[in-house]
């Protein structure tokens, strides 16, 4: 419950500050509220985690964290104001990104913890045929994860694709029968086999497959750098290609892929960064 608290001081203390910000971005100097933009133009987020900035300027330039350019693109509900959802990768180092003249991003740790899990040895040590093939679907994936719509197709807020308990919370360093070190990308649901997955939001289905890792896959594209995933399903209700809307039957869960046991594995890619799925879906929904 640490990490709850060390969330809700971020959104108490630098939510407000960096909105202000970022809605200042290119203010005239003399202007009250920027005129200690040095010391005050900074927010923090940490890793993992997305942080939703908004601006009233026509044409604002893109933010930059590092090499990824973070778009400005439309607020879903109010006309007047652009957003910028700025995510910072698991892996990111801890460090300090000028995101603009005026912007600065402090990367901070976050607060997860370490599991360790045993799954079947064919999973944890894969053979050469099952590396290669892993390997063959990292690939695709990073390959449709780098495309980017510009078309929003959502207009709602995002909901969980299930109604159940969390078993394994985003984040958590995972030792594979000792072995394999790696991080927990998405959030875990209880889920008995067969449970009915819904669709988070409306969007355009763009992996739909069995994979040796996530195994029955099911990720969504929602347009504007916006990507769910739900993983190791028994039975998948959508091919790629087909338009779903949010609350859309998508898949049964299962126990396909490295597993230790049935559970819905839920994750979304934001911008190039894998985040945490809650702590998304609280930030942009905020925008409703
Ligand atoms: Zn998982």
């Amino acid at each position: 419950m640490i990490r709850c608290a060390t969330m809700l001081v971020f959104a108490l203390f630098f939510a407000p500050l960096g909105l202000l910000l970022a809605s200042d971005l290119g203010d005239v100097a003399g202007d009250s509220r920027v005129a200690h933009a040095d010391d005050v133009g900074e927010i923090a987020v940490a890793k993992g985690t997305t942080y939703i900035a908004t601006t009233n300027e026509q044409n604002p330039a893109p933010l930059t964290l590092g090499k990824r350019k973070i778009a400005w693109v439309a607020h879903p509900t109010d006309p007047a104001q652009k957003i910028a959802i700025l995510t910072i990768p698991y892996r990111e180092k801890p460090q300090i990104f000028q995101a603009s003249k005026t912007m600065r991003v402090r990367v901070l740790e976050g607060d997860y913890r370490k599991e360790t899990i045993n799954v079947a040895p064919s999973h944890a040590k894969p053979n050469k045929q099952n590396q290669q093939r892993i390997e063959r679907e990292r690939k695709e994936a990073q390959q449709i994860y780098s495309r980017y719509t510009p078309k929003r197709y959502w207009d709602s807020p995002f909901a969980l694709p299930l109604n159940s308990a969390i078993t394994s919370p985003y984040g958590s360093a995972r030792i594979f029968n000792g072995e394999i070190a790696s991080y927990h990308s998405g959030t875990d649901f209880r889920a008995n086999i067969g449970t009915p997955i819904a669709a988070s939001n409306d969007g355009v289905v763009v992996i739909a497959k069995d994979r040796f890792l996530a195994g029955g896959s099911v990720v969504i594209d929602h347009g504007q750098g916006i990507f769910s995933m739900y993983y190791h399903c028994s039975e998948l209700k959508v091919s790629v290609g087909d338009a779903v809307k949010k609350g859309d039957l998508i898949a049964l869960s299962g126990n396909s892929g490295r597993v230790s046991g049935p559970h819905l594995h839920f994750g979304f890619l934001v911008n190039g960064a894998q985040v945490d799925p809650l702590d998304f879906i609280d930030k942009i929904n905020l925008l409703f």
